[in-house]
């Protein structure tokens, strides 16, 4: 069984309902266990130019899990799940009803054209590192050491909202 971490967040239609449904899907795979979801965050939308205040805000929720699954397979189910929700893929930047990316996977180090790991972009993200931060205290980013100092610089970028 190898540790996961997932990122989900979104910014269009029921926020919190996509998230709590893309649980429930993992939960029910039943290569997949002990599915544990922190606390939402919310933040505003981010572009190429940086924040835009005049789309929808995210909600984001970091996922811990274990599975048997490869780390292709669970992509594919993640991508499934956002499918499943009707996330039409626009342009990279776009909003979007419900986005799963893999943020870590146990200690994996690749970059392909599919896959990077850990997500190469993790690091600066206030919307993965808070949640991850009071998910688990304790947790450790592959090549950048402590969440929670990670986090704690970024900490004002979002809201806690439970
Ligand atoms: P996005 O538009 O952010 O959902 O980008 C998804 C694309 O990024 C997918 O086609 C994946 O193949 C690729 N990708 C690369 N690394 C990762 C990762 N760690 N987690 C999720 N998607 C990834």
């Amino acid at each position: 069984m190898t540790a996961v971490i997932l990122a989900l967040g979104g910014n269009l239609g029921d926020r919190e309902a996509n998230i709590r449904s893309a649980v429930e899907s993992l939960k029910g795979h039943k290569a997949i266990s002990k599915v544990k979801l922190s606390p939402l965050v919310e933040s505003y939308a981010v572009t190429l130019d940086g924040i835009d205040e005049s789309k929808p805000k995210f909600l984001n929720a970091v996922i811990s899990l274990e599975t048997s699954l490869s780390a292709k397979e669970l992509l594919a189910f993640a991508q499934q799940i956002e499918t499943a929700q009707g996330r039409v893929r626009l342009m990279r930047w776009d909003s979007r009803t419900l986005d799963i990316d893999i943020i870590t996977f146990g200690s994996t180090l690749k970059a392909t054209k599919n896959l990077t790991l850990p997500h190469p972009r993790a690091y600066e993200r206030a919307f993965v590192l808070v949640p991850w931060m009071l998910l688990d205290p304790e947790a450790v980013l592959p090549g950048h050491g402590s969440v929670a100092k990670l986090a704690a610089d970024l900490r004002d970028q979002v809201v806690v909202i439970e």
